[in-house]
């Protein structure tokens, strides 16, 4: 079987969505993910970056952060098909609670591997993977030829255009719909 790689932050899980509510709560104010039109959340929200890496350190040390509408039900359908790797620039102290995401959804038996790594371009190159589904516009930046990247929509990542092998996808049933047409055509 052919592998796909998978981001797992804001890809599978909603992250940044836990992130908001923290952040939120610790000001007593509502934010919205139309706001978090870079990268940085700091920036974006205009607060200080100690608050935000305390609250992304709190999201990701969660092991009940909900998952991506239909991620469990489409992971399940195509791992029929491909081996199915997360691939994280999570460091590896976080890893465990991937691992408890992973369980807690009964994904288990449908993720071959999970790999923790911050140059994210030569860990998917190296696993040969023929796919890699992610938002964060550094790592879908780095990838110019072979493999196919789908573009997990946010606000953060509106600015990457398609390209012949570049697709944005708005949601985990736009991720279905790709791969039911790529096994169609016995690519
Ligand atoms: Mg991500």
């Amino acid at each position: 079987m052919k592998t796909i790689a998978v981001d797992f932050d804001d890809t599978i899980c909603k992250t940044a969505e836990h992130i908001l509510d923290l952040v939120g709560l610790f000001f007593n104010e509502t934010y919205d993910m139309s706001q978090l039109n870079e990268y940085d959340i700091s920036e974006c929200l205009n607060i200080p970056k100690e608050i935000e890496l305390d609250a992304v350190d709190l999201a990701v040390s969660n092991e009940d952060l909900p998952l991506e509408k239909g991620a469990d039900e489409v992971i399940r359908w195509l791992s029929q098909f491909y081996n199915i790797h997360i691939v994280t620039s999570r460091k590896p102290e976080y890893l465990e609670y991937v691992e408890d995401i992973i369980y807690n959804n009964n994904l288990a038996q449908y993720i071959t591997d999970i790999h923790s790594s911050d140059t994210k371009a030569e860990l998917v190159s190296y696993m040969n993977a023929v796919a890699l589904i992610e938002d964060n516009p550094k790592y879908i930046l780095k990838y110019m030829n072979d493999i196919d990247i789908l573009i997990f929509d946010k606000p953060w990542n509106k600015h990457i255009r398609n390209t012949y092998n570049k697709f944005r996808v708005k949601n985990w049933n736009e991720i279905k719909d790709f791969f039911m047409i790529k096994l169609g055509s016995k690519n």
